[in-house]
């Protein structure tokens, strides 16, 4: 997906939100919930296919991926 093509039907009509302004704050809607007790958000980069609409969505920052290693589970 981050390539520009949509894995699920093959277009290249595909758009990021990686260079957005405001991913996360106070008007961050854009961001996943790592939980705990500071309750921080982590900001993601959206991919989306403007054909199906299918939309992928990744975390930028090393850190916060660390963050997400030590603070959720483990998937079984
Ligand atoms: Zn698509």
């Amino acid at each position: 997906m981050k390539n520009g093509k949509c894995p699920k039907c093959k277009s290249s009509e595909v758009f990021t939100g990686a260079n957005i302004k405001m991913k996360k704050g106070v008007y961050g809607s854009n961001t996943i919930p790592l939980g705990g007790i500071l309750g921080s958000q982590i900001a993601l980069d959206n991919y989306v296919c403007t054909n199906c609409g299918y939309t992928e969505s990744y975390i930028n920052n090393p850190g916060d991926i660390k963050k997400i290693r030590n603070n959720w589970d483990r998937a079984w």
